[in-house]
């Protein structure tokens, strides 16, 4: 089975890379895709860069060209849920886009025609992920995921992205991978490791912790691999 993991960042494929340290380096449309072998799987490794489109693209990519047939995100968001701490774990539930708004003609926030405000992760991907955390006695949260083209690093943002989406966690690419594997049918699992508050300091947390907390969410991925192999 050929299997993708995917970040938005350098910091965040990097722990993984480092863990498979011999990967073959492909160059395509204008990225790089790093391909290795595991426990039986076949593993195309990237970051899509930051954003929507950039995620849209790779993910679209990553299973078109390199033929995946399931996708793992991993990366670090900002906490919207108040039960999230810095270096905590979520797994989302379902995600939404919190920046797309056709509302002048009476649509929800997130709705475009053809499409849902929600999409919902795969269960059985987010099973294993439940029965990994087990394993390990670590506390694994779960959520919904709001998405966006934009760094929330306000207060008043954040309590609006919660009211309208009820979302636990932030970030600016998980929708956009969600929306491009649940049309092309491939069981996806987005997990975050919580960098920031997404309010007034979430820069300096987030420039403080992202290391720290991409690594969390790698190392829990690599976990998960060893579950699906
Ligand atoms: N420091 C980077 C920019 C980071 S943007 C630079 O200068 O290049 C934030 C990244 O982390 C995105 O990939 C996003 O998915 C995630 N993220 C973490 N906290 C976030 C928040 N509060 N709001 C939105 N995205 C957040």
């Amino acid at each position: 089975m050929t299997l993708a993991i995917l970040g938005a960042m350098p910091e965040e494929i990097e722990p993984i890379l480092n863990f498979f340290k011999n990967y073959e380096s492909v160059e395509y449309g204008n990225n790089t895709y790093y391909k290795t072998t595991y426990k039986g799987l076949d593993l195309v490794i990237a970051y899509s860069k930051i954003g929507k489109v950039n995620a849209a693209l790779t993910a679209t990519v990553l299973i078109e060209k390199f033929k995946s047939q399931k996708l793992l995100f991993s990366g670090v968001a900002g906490a919207v849920n108040k039960d999230l701490r810095i270096g905590d774990i979520l797994y989302a539930t379902s995600l939404a886009q919190h920046d797309l708004d056709i509302t002048a003609f009476g649509h929800d926030y997130g709705f475009v025609p053809g499409g849902s405000v929600y999409v919902k992760s795969d269960e059985r991907l987010n099973k294993i992920a439940k029965s990994v955390a087990k394993d390990l006695d670590i506390k694994l949260h779960s959520g919904i995921i709001a998405t966006g083209d934009q760094f929330v690093c306000d207060e008043e943002k954040k309590s609006w992205i919660k009211k309208i989406f009820n979302a636990d966690a932030i970030e600016m690419e998980g929708a956009a991978v969600a929306a491009v594997c649940d049309s092309l049918n491939i069981p996806f699992f987005v997990l975050r490791a919580i960098s920031d508050g997404a309010g007034m300091d979430a820069q300096f947390d987030f420039d403080t912790f992202l290391n720290k907390s991409a690594k969390q969410s790698a190392k829990f991925l690599i976990k998960i691999l060893d579950k699906i192999s």
